[in-house]
């Protein structure tokens, strides 16, 4: 995804945090040892490593433009985060906000803050830290997130309000925008809004987490579905049942085989949270295959 995305009068652009190659089996704990050297040719040049077997994954946000408004979908895992048990994510400095300058887009233009769900990687930008204390990144946005997810986690917090709920990220990421009364919980089918024939709304995706939701665009001369988590590498596709954690593996792969067998009928434009490009799911000798645009 090089540059701009356009879904009727809608643009989506991309901004990235960074960009990480991990062992295979360190992300998908049940792959065979040499599915990747079998299954490469069938996988995007971008989607692995060149001369080994790691595999990408990438860490970013999208910028949606829709009816005058500009809507920032997920927030990666921000700046000087205390992540003790993660030790890649732990009080990192990444010119994220610098790269968001870059593609147009000052903080305080943002009008929404879409959080597809409540993983530390997807919430981090939700904040920042300002003389010791996390405030709002976005001051002038409404951060949405659908009200199963807000309950799942509110109900994991209340158990035991001394514990770290995602690794941290409920308490410095996710409470600071409530606190601060921005952020509205909304349904898991929520419109967000509808320009001339482009509408943009939301669907729920359970099982990666309880209340994740897929951002859905669509118009007369086409349809993008954001899918965040539900799939997180293009290895999926063909072989759906390897998976990172997820919170109910029985109903994210339910959720993954019926984005996959959608896309694959409808020609949606797919565009999951963690890769480098946007493309099309085609049937290639009986099985699904990811086309990078
Ligand atoms: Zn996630």
């Amino acid at each position: 995804m090089s540059g701009l995305l356009r879904i009727g009068n809608a643009t989506v652009a991309r901004v990235v945090e960074t960009r990480v190659a991990y062992e295979p089996k360190y992300l998908f704990k049940q792959l065979p040892d040499q599915h990747i050297e079998q299954v490469r040719e069938a996988l995007p040049s971008w989607s692995i490593e060149a001369g080994s077997q790691r595999i990408y994954l990438t860490f970013q946000s999208f910028v949606i433009r829709h009816g005058g408004r500009t809507i920032l979908v997920d927030t990666c895992n921000g700046n000087h985060k205390n992540r003790p048990d993660m030790p890649r994510w732990h009080q990192t400095d990444f010119p994220y906000l610098e790269r968001l300058k870059s593609a147009g887009v000052h903080p305080d233009e943002v009008d929404v803050v879409l959080c597809s769900h409540l993983h530390a990687d997807h919430v981090g930008w939700n904040t920042r830290l300002d003389n010791g204390r996390w405030v709002p990144t976005f001051r002038n946005a409404r951060y949405l997130v659908s009200d199963v997810e807000m309950g799942h986690w509110r109900e994991r917090h209340a158990i035991d309000p001394a514990a770290s709920v995602n690794h941290g990220s409920w308490q410095d990421s996710v409470l600071p925008v409530e606190e601060a009364g921005l952020l509205d919980e909304v349904s898991v089918d929520h419109v967000l809004g509808s320009c001339i024939d482009t509408e943009i709304r939301l669907e729920h995706a359970p099982g990666h987490t309880p209340g994740q939701v897929h951002l859905v665009l669509s118009s007369s001369s086409g349809e993008l579905i954001y899918c965040a988590d539900t799939i997180h590498h293009p290895l999926q596709i063909a072989d759906p049942q390897y998976a990172l954690t997820d919170d109910d593996p029985g109903a994210a792969l339910a959720s993954r085989q019926r984005l996959i067998n959608r896309c694959m009928h409808s020609g949606a434009t797919l565009l999951p949270a963690h890769f480098d490009e946007a493309g099309t799911i085609e049937r290639h000798l009986g099985s699904a295959r990811f086309r990078s645009f």
